[in-house]
């Protein structure tokens, strides 16, 4: 099932994503058992929004051996345990909204990931309950001012400027997320080409590590860190998500 987070006429939705591109507009909560209102528009028609509104994104740096490569003048190693910083919930926008680049900044990279959506309050999960938590997976772009990253030393700036987090375009809720192929495009060239079973902590061992640390409630996502292949981006430049499954998530760069 795909569910979805749209605003016509000026109110926000959520909806169910149906053949022929048909949305089924959701009565009630999309983390409960839920009906339908009856009405129905075309995708076509509606503005798409981020796919849930979470409480917090955690999120998780140096998960893919291959982008600790990369960066292996700066850091130590393949990481023990998950690598956790939080970017606030301001930072999140939809499918086709503005990245905007901040002045002041040199250099704003992109990070293709694949994003956890939490569906229950949830905490102290066993790896092996941890899909029961689970209401489903999206793309993400874990934007990042990278001259700020290595700057401050910590991530906070570097990651929490408004418009740091497209996430979308809809949540798959029946989808296995240990072998999916995860690529980013700029300007509809391949940047990034992996594949999450290459993630050295997988999802359920992140959702056991991070609800022995907080709970997570509905909606909050978890962020699962980039494979190799980061780049910059500047204004003027279209940037795709695209993960096996979850079809693509395109923004621009304003
Ligand atoms: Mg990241």
């Amino acid at each position: 099932m795909k569910i979805l987070r749209f605003s016509t006429a000026g109110s926000a939705k959520y909806g169910v994503l149906e053949e022929r591109d048909r949305i089924r507009e959701i009565s009630g909560s999309i983390y409960e058992h839920f009906r339908f209102s009856g009405n129905t528009y075309n995708l076509g028609e509606v503005n798409l929004l981020a796919p849930c509104e979470p409480s917090k994104i955690v999120c998780v740096g140096l998960n893919y051996r291959a982008h600790i490569d990369e960066f292996k003048r700066d850091i130590s190693g393949v990481p023990e345990e998950p690598v956790l910083f939080l970017k606030p919930s301001t930072a999140v926008v939809g499918p086709e909204a503005g990245i905007v680049y901040p002045k002041r900044i040199s250099r704003l990279d992109y990070e293709g990931e694949l994003a956890v959506v939490i569906g229950k309050k949830a905490r102290d999960i066993n790896p092996d309950q941890a899909c029961g938590i689970i209401l489903g997976y999206t793309c993400a772009n874990d934007v990042t001012a990278r001259d700020l990253q290595k700057k401050d030393g910590q991530w906070t700036r570097a990651k929490s400027f408004d418009t740091f987090l497209p996430l979308g375009p809809w949540i798959e809720t029946e989808l296995d997320p240990g072998n999916l192929r995860i690529q980013l495009l700029l300007n509809n060239v391949v940047k990034q080409d992996s594949n999450t079973h290459n993630m050295i902590f997988p999802v359920p061992v992140l959702v056991s590590f991070i609800t022995g640390i907080m709970t997570l409630l509905p909606g909050d996502i978890i962020l699962t860190g980039t494979p190799e292949g980061v780049g910059p981006m500047n204004v003027g430049d279209t940037v795709k998500v695209v993960v096996e499954g979850l079809g693509g998530l395109q923004n621009h760069v304003l």
